[in-house]
Order: structure tokens, then C-alpha cells, then sequence
């Protein structure tokens, strides 16, 4: 490795923790030289190029990044320069880290920017905040921007109803995921008020294998409310949009901005991790929503409101990845604060996790000899409200009591019951449960509606592991 990046073992970008300051009728050699020094050395490759910041009169600071700068080509066969500059900026870094004031390991982050707030001068991020570029990122957009069957393109909006749709089933799950289920939901309630009318069960199995499965009955809920209240029309501010079960700040500004072309705030996961980063804001989240909302409202341009939001979420899933983003490559990477300072993997800052409670539980798996399983509906609030499932034991409070040293005595009647040798595992977003799978086959038909024919498709996905490992069993 070349002997400026000495400085780099206190943090993750060597150019911007050691800030080199150079005298001002070098600079341009320097630059030039420094680009060389970049292209040839592997050790910073993927840490950006290198950019200039006016600390002195008399002296401009080195720290990372300049795209903009490109090496001259009689430059590069200057080899000597390229000791120099090395030389210099030693002399340059020691002369940062020794000036009076200067605490160049400071106490949070080792970071040049923060060298260069300590500095008392614009930090690398500062230079370059408000300059996020709107175009540059709609660019990459209608080059790389995914096509979603919920999606239009601006001026085209696309229907309030396929918008509040994939909103509800994005919550929580991924794209891939969703785009079945939005197809299947839309196939079979082609208008929101054919959702509305359609019964509770036939939304509920529709959802089913999509969890958080309030959702599903808020969805419904709202569908109704539409459709009675408001004439089969969504309401297009945000005030209205929230006031419908299930849709929170976030999803009301998206439906308002997406399906109607407001110029609301839609700050998600990804829009997070954009901002964050661009901006290097330390806030951890939850506390930065607000924050993070301000950045986005700032750098949101006046047209194609529809496509911003839409088009930064695809950027942060393409791009801007909460591992390895592409910076060298990204679009407005030039103003990066956390590519500037080598820190993108810092941001969002996240608080300390908690580790999940377990919970341990058990559930019981009857079959009769017409081969169909005693089935329950899950009450209609709290886990799994409203979905199909069997009787169970212990993981909720309103289940009843799990004593693993007695594991039958919840059982829901007596019978031959005996464990299947695995056991069920599953997390949920706030504790992980394990639950052992009892199981009996009776001799005789049993009569009742709760006894079912098992539809697989319509069972929740911890219900769905329940039953295969009853068919083990
Ligand atoms: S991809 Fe890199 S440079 Fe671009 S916004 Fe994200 S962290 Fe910044």
C-alpha cells in the first residue's frame, strides 16, 4: 500500500480521514497525481475518487471524491509527482492532526468529515448537501426503474385502488412476494368495491401466506369504507387517506403522491437508507423519521411527483442496497456524504437491537378418517386474527395454558394423542416462538363444520409448517 493511507487505519475511508492539506500553487499537480495514486491502488478502490474542499486561505483540504476532476493524461506519466504528493500529504495529514483544537480521533466516528467539522471548516458532506440531484436519479429511473403491475409513469397515475393495494401488501414483505397476490386480488376484485361486498373468508384465504394478517381485515374494512362512504372513491389528501383502517403517515402520503400526484412526504425503509447516507445523519432511527422526512421533502423536485418516490425506492433496491451499495457507480453519489466519508455501511443508524423473547406453545392436529383436520377461526384481534388454524396452546394470551411437562392437557379432546418428533419454528416481528405439533388419527367420521378439508393455500404460514410436520408424524 502507498505511504498516505498510513492514516487509514483508524477508519473505513483513508482520503477523508486524513484531510491533506496542500499549498494552494501544488494543488493542481497534486490533484492530477492523487487521481493516479487512486486509480493504481487497490486499497481504495470502491472508496470513491476525491474532492476539494476551500478549509484556508492559503490551503485547500484533500478529502475523497471528485468525479468531476479527471486525470490528465501527461500527469499520469509523472511518477515522481506521485511521491511527492505522497510526501506532501504526510506532511499535510500530520499538520491536520497536530493543529491546536484538532481532535483527530474524535470520539464517536474517526471520520474525515468529522476531522474537518473539528477543523472548523465545511466537512466533506456540507460542501456538497443540495445538490442531490432529482434529474440524475429520474434518469436512472426511466433506465433501470422496475415495471410493477401496480406501476404508471408520469403523467400517467395509476388507480387509487392498485396503488392503496400493493401499499397494504408491501407493508412488511418484499416485491417478489407481493406481485401474485396483488395479480390474484385484482383478477378476483377487479374494483374496490367487488373487494368490499366480497366475504370476510374469501379476503382472509386470499391473504393467506402474506402474514400480518390485520392487514388483510383493515383491508377489507377500508375497502367497505370506501365504497360507503365515499362512493367507490379514495380521498386524495392525506387527512382523508389516514382516516381509512390500516393506511398510516407513510402509506397516505404514498397513495396521495403515487396515485394523485401530490407533493406528499413518502419516506419508507429505502427512501430511509437513501437519505440517511446522502445526508450522513447520525439521529438513529426512529428518532431520524423526522428528520429524514425534511431531506426528502427538500430534495423532492416539483415534477413528476409520482415517479420521485417510486423511483428512489427502486434506486435504494438497485443502487443504494443496504449491503454493498453501489457507489462508484451511483447516479448522484457526487454529493454523498457517507460515499464522501467512506461510511455508507454506518447509515441509517440503527438503535441497539433487542434480542426477541421466545415463546414456546403447541398445537393439535386431529384428522378423522375421511382424512379432514378439526379446524378453528382464529379470534378475530391478535395473532393470526381471523385466519383459519388448528387448536393451540400457550403461544398467545388467548390461547390456553402450555405446560411442556403436560403438553396434552390443552388438548381439545381427549384422544390418542402423540408428538411429532420436530418441532414447528417461527418468528414473528416481535418474538420467536417454538411449537411442538401434536397429533391424532381417529377411526370414526367425525360430524360438525369445524371439521375440514385442509386447503393448504388458505392457511397462515405457521399453520402451514404445523401441517407438514403432522404429515411427518
Ligand atoms: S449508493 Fe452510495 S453514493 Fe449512492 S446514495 Fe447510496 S451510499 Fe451514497
Amino acid at each position: 500500500m502507498m505511504a498516505p493511507f498510513i492514516c487509514s487505519a483508524t477508519g473505513p475511508n483513508p482520503l477523508a480521514i486524513a484531510s491533506f492539506s496542500v499549498p494552494l500553487p501544488l494543488l493542481d499537480r497534486f490533484i492530477c497525481a492523487g487521481l493516479l495514486h487512486w486509480a493504481m491502488s487497490p486499497a481504495i478502490i470502491g472508496h470513491s475518487e476525491t474532492s476539494l474542499l476551500i478549509t484556508k486561505p492559503r490551503f485547500w483540504t484533500l478529502g475523497a471524491t471528485m468525479p468531476s476532476i479527471r486525470p490528465d493524461r501527461r500527469v499520469m506519466r509523472l511518477r515522481r509527482e506521485v511521491v511527492i504528493w505522497q510526501i506532501v500529504s504526510l506532511a499535510g495529514c500530520a499538520q491536520v492532526i497536530t493543529a491546536p483544537g484538532v481532535r483527530p480521533f474524535p470520539s464517536r466516528r474517526s471520520d474525515g468529515a468529522t476531522l474537518n467539522r473539528n477543523l472548523g471548516c465545511a466537512s466533506l458532506g456540507a460542501m456538497t448537501r443540495g445538490d442531490f440531484s432529482a434529474k440524475q436519479i429520474f434518469d436512472w429511473y426511466d433506465r433501470h426503474g422496475r415495471t410493477l403491475p401496480w406501476r404508471s409513469h408520469w403523467p400517467d397515475l395509476s388507480p387509487a385502488y392498485h396503488v392503496w393495494l400493493s401499499e397494504i401488501m408491501l407493508q412488511q414483505t418484499v416485491v417478489a412476494t407481493v406481485i401474485p397476490y396483488f395479480l390474484d386480488f385484482t383478477r378476483r376484485w377487479p374494483e374496490i368495491c367487488d373487494l368490499a361486498s366480497a366475504p370476510a373468508e374469501d379476503v382472509m384465504a386470499a391473504w393467506a401466506g402474506l402474514g400480518y394478517y390485520a392487514r388483510a381485515r383493515n383491508l377489507h374494512r377500508a375497502a367497505q369504507m370506501v365504497c360507503d362512504d365515499f362512493d367507490g372513491r379514495f380521498p386524495q389528501d392525506e387527512d382523508g387517506l389516514r382516516a381509512l383502517p390500516g393506511v398510516g403517515p407513510y402509506t397516505a402520503g404514498a397513495i396521495a403522491a403515487i396515485a394523485f400526484g401530490r407533493p406528499s412526504v413518502v419516506v419508507d425503509g429505502n427512501i430511509e437508507r437513501v437519505m440517511a447516507r446522502y445526508f450522513a445523519v447520525e439521529t438513529p432511527l426512529p428518532s431520524a423519521k423526522a428528520e429524514l422526512g425534511d431531506h426528502y421533502a427538500a430534495v423532492r423536485p416539483n415534477d413528476r411527483p409520482s415517479d420521485f418516490p417510486q423511483a428512489l425506492m427502486d434506486f435504494a433496491n438497485a443502487v443504494c442496497t443496504p449491503k454493498n451499495p453501489g457507489c462508484l457507480g451511483c447516479p448522484v453519489g457526487e454529493g454523498c456524504a457517507a460515499r464522501q466519508a467512506g461510511t455508507q455501511d454506518m447509515f441509517p443508524v440503527k438503535p441497539p437491537k433487542k434480542a426477541k423473547p421466545m415463546r414456546r406453545g403447541i398445537a393439535f392436529v386431529a384428522i378423522d378418517a375421511d382424512g379432514r383436520a378439526l379446524m378453528q377461526t382464529r379470534p378475530e384481534r391478535g395473532m393470526l386474527g381471523g385466519m383459519a388454524a388448528f387448536p393451540s396452546a400457550g403461544w398467545t394470551d388467548a390461547d390456553p395454558p402450555f405446560d411442556p411437562d403436560m403438553p396434552f392437557a390443552s388438548a381439545p379432546f381427549d384422544a390418542d394423542w402423540g408428538l411429532a418428533d420436530d418441532q414447528v419454528s417461527h418468528v414473528f416481528t416481535h418474538f420467536s416462538l417454538t411449537m411442538d405439533v401434536a397429533v391424532t388419527r381417529l377411526d370414526n367420521i367425525m360430524d360438525g363444520s369445524e371439521w375440514q378439508k385442509v386447503r393448504v393455500s388458505g392457511l397462515p404460514t405457521l399453520m402451514r409448517k404445523v401441517w407438514e410436520t403432522a404429515g411427518k408424524a
